[in-house]
């Protein structure tokens, strides 16, 4: 491992200030990515910015009736939080389906926003990666890809998202606060990370002199019935070949609300927007499910070891749906 420096500020304004005026500075969250890549040398900062301590570190309900979770907040914290299981099921769901006890204690909610994929190739620095280093193509195409992705992809990189977290997340329509040097602002959680188009090394719409402070859950009754499933090779530790989170609530037999998103199809948590527009007012049946499957994987694609995920996509939402609605003999 190559030398680095260290440092702890003591809140978000001084972590901006101190990265500013270092070159190749990284924020150091709970560190269960970052110091694995720096140990692989795929990530080789000068100084590490250790925001883990931060006083951004509660839970808190807003006057508005939504959630503020802190940057710092532990995954084990959040996904064990009495409000979250009582009103966010889905997201306390998603978080134990990821990683292991060990890794969510020390895990992050900042720095489960900011992992990297778990893609093979670019961990391997023999292999070509145009998302650790540019121009260099991408030996995944042509390669294993059976954990790659099959929506919104492009030419120069398939790979997924790994979190659980984020997919739930994207479904209850989280916002994401952060800090830099020009104040704050807040970016919508569908904006915030990206597909990879050309510039696959860019991940996320965060500039690289801004810290994430907080994220906020607004109020919604939806979530309050609301479930995660995640599909895997293993019970546990194991990255989701696909997951579902699903929100839906129903009156006098039709759908009034869906809130869908789709894990490890995509290199972002994947908003199933299409979905959504099918079940809004369909009756719950397993038609209908099965429509709104098809019309937000119209425009999968497989790389020939994932082809399966695409049928294995439809089936996981349709059996989500048809579990929150408890409609029988839905496939
Ligand atoms: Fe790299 Fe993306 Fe290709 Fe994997 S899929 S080798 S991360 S460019």
């Amino acid at each position: 491992m190559r030398r680095f420096s260290y440092s702890r500020p003591v809140d978000a304004p001084a972590a901006v200030a101190l990265l500013a005026r270092h070159a190749n500075a990284k924020f150091l969250g709970g560190g269960t990515n970052l110091v694995d890549l720096m140990r692989e040398q795929i990530e080789t900062p000068a100084m590490l910015v250790d925001v883990s301590g931060m006083p951004v570190n509660q839970i808190e309900t807003l006057a508005n009736g939504g959630l503020s979770i802190g940057a710092a907040v532990r995954n084990t914290a959040l996904a064990t939080h009495p409000l979250v299981r009582q009103r966010y099921p889905v997201l306390s769901q998603a978080i134990l389906c990821g990683a292991s006890g060990q890794i969510r204690n020390m895990a992050t909610v900042g720095g489960n926003l900011m992992q990297r994929t778990r893609c093979p190739y670019f961990y391997d620095r023999s292999a070509n990666c145009n998302k650790r280093q540019p121009e260099s193509g991408c030996d995944a195409i042509d390669g294993f890809n059976r954990m790659h992705a099959i929506l919104g992809a492009s030419p120069s990189c398939i790979a997924t998202h790994p979190s659980d977290m984020c997919v739930a997340l994207s479904a209850l329509e989280a916002t994401v606060h952060v800090h830099g040097p020009l104040g704050a602002r807040a970016i919508p959680f569908d904006a915030f990370h990206r597909l990879p188009g050309s510039t696959p090394a860019v991940e996320t719409d965060l500039r690289s002199d801004e810290l994430i402070t907080s994220v906020e859950i607004p109020s919604l009754d939806v979530a309050s019935r609301s479930l995660y499933r995640k599909i895997r090779d293993r019970a546990s530790y194991a990255f989701a070949l696909v997951s579902v989170a699903a929100a839906v609530s129903v009156t006098d037999g039709a759908i009034v609300k869906a809130r869908v998103a789709l894990g490890g199809v995509a290199h972002k948590p994947w908003r199933a927007f299409e979905a959504e527009r099918v079940l809004v007012g369909a009756s719950p049946t397993a038609n209908a499910f099965r429509q709104a499957a098809e019309a937000e994987l119209t425009g999968a694609r497989g790389y020939g070891h994932n082809d399966f995920k695409i049928e294995l996509a439809k089936r996981t939402l349709v059996s989500v749906l048809s579990e929150l609605t408890g409609t029988r003999g839905a496939q």
